[in-house]
């Protein structure tokens, strides 16, 4: 309830008059790193086999965003944030990197275009069992489509019937379904995955870019990185399958690509101490959790820097005031 009082707030006028009060008065200072998370960028429903729930932004909201980011903060490369680490030049004031998780197929259709016009730096994180295989799904869409399934009236699972008699129903399903399979051993999850669903059903074209579009992208400036072979989460699984998930989601990428940097986002932000601490050993430099909240390059944990995640609900104002370091914090626990 509190928090939809606050999103509604934060959609007004008065909210958006203060952020742009803070953002003139806040102390912008040098090695502070605001990175975006964005999933999907497409119009509301363009692909309802897809789960809603990694909508991160329709075309013209995200047009918007970038447009803003453009005129009013530095938007740099991963390669800045390298070079910023290894104190050979710091990261200018506002500084803001901008990331996409699991390399959809409306990042090349509506994404990238808008970047590429704006001169914007962008890494896409792949999970690189993925391109080319159009009959894999990622088990959110998995259980997406086995909740909105129009002839299921019901689902049964270990844990009970669950009944999908309204669209209410087949929503709260998913969301607590969802919860629940983050809550399990990834083995396990996997198991519950394809006893509950069933067999996927085959969406009429490919859910990820393939291979050839991702060089296509890599050429025309796109930055490629790792986000594991399978999209398990990796604190979940033994340590040894973490590392061998991590690397050789990094070798995919370097037999395919070419020479890639040794990056990585955490697949549904699972990380620990000793997730973090195998992926240094390996060489990763550069690691991007889904905690909340902006990174003090001074002090920042390398192999676990937070990020913003941004949703179709996002109004542009609370974007704004996660960026803002006097704000960030208290905007991060009510935007959506
Ligand atoms: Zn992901």
């Amino acid at each position: 309830m509190i928090k939809r009082l606050a999103l509604l707030a934060m959609r007004g006028a008065p909210f958006a008059r203060l952020v742009s009060l803070l953002e003139r008065w806040d102390s912008w200072r040098a090695n502070m790193l605001a990175v975006l998370t964005y999933h999907r960028v497409d119009e509301v429903g363009a692909r309802p086999y897809l789960s809603p729930s990694l909508l991160s932004a329709t075309p013209a909201g995200f047009t918007a965003q970038m447009e803003y980011l453009a005129r009013h903060h530095q938007v740099v490369a991963v390669q800045d944030v390298l070079a910023a680490l290894r104190e050979e030049k710091p990261l200018p004031p506002r500084a803001v990197l901008i990331t996409f998780d699991d390399a959809y197929v409306d990042f090349a259709e509506h994404a990238w275009p808008v970047l590429r016009r704006l001169g914007l730096p962008v890494t896409v994180f792949v999970a690189t069992a993925y391109p080319d295989h159009p009959e894999r799904l990622f088990w959110w869409d998995r259980l997406y489509q086995a909740v909105s399934d129009p002839a299921r009236s019901a689902l049964d699972t270990p844990e009970g019937r669950i009944p999908l008699g309204s669209a209410g129903q087949r929503r709260r399903a998913f969301k607590r379904l969802r919860e629940h399979v983050k809550t399990l051993d990834h083995d396990a999850a996997m198991a519950w995955i394809a006893t509950v669903c069933g067999e996927p059903v085959p969406p009429p074209e490919p859910t990820v870019l393939g291979w050839d579009a991702l060089r296509h992208l890599a050429r025309q400036g796109v930055t490629l990185g790792a986000h594991t072979q399978t999209h398990p989460l990796i604190n979940r699984v033994s340590l040894a399958r973490a590392q061998a998930e991590a690397l050789g989601s990094l070798e995919d990428l370097r037999r395919e690509i070419g020479d890639v940097l040794p990056i990585f986002a955490y697949p549904s932000g699972g990380v620990d101490t000793q997730v973090a601490a195998q992926l240094a050993l390996a060489g990763f430099a550069l690691a991007f959790t889904t905690e909340r909240g902006l990174n003090d390059l001074h002090t920042a944990d390398p192999l676990r820097l937070r990020r913003i995640n941004v949703g179709v609900q996002t109004p542009l104002a609370a974007l704004r005031a996660q960026l803002v370091p006097a704000t960030s914090a208290l905007a991060a626990a009510v935007a959506p």
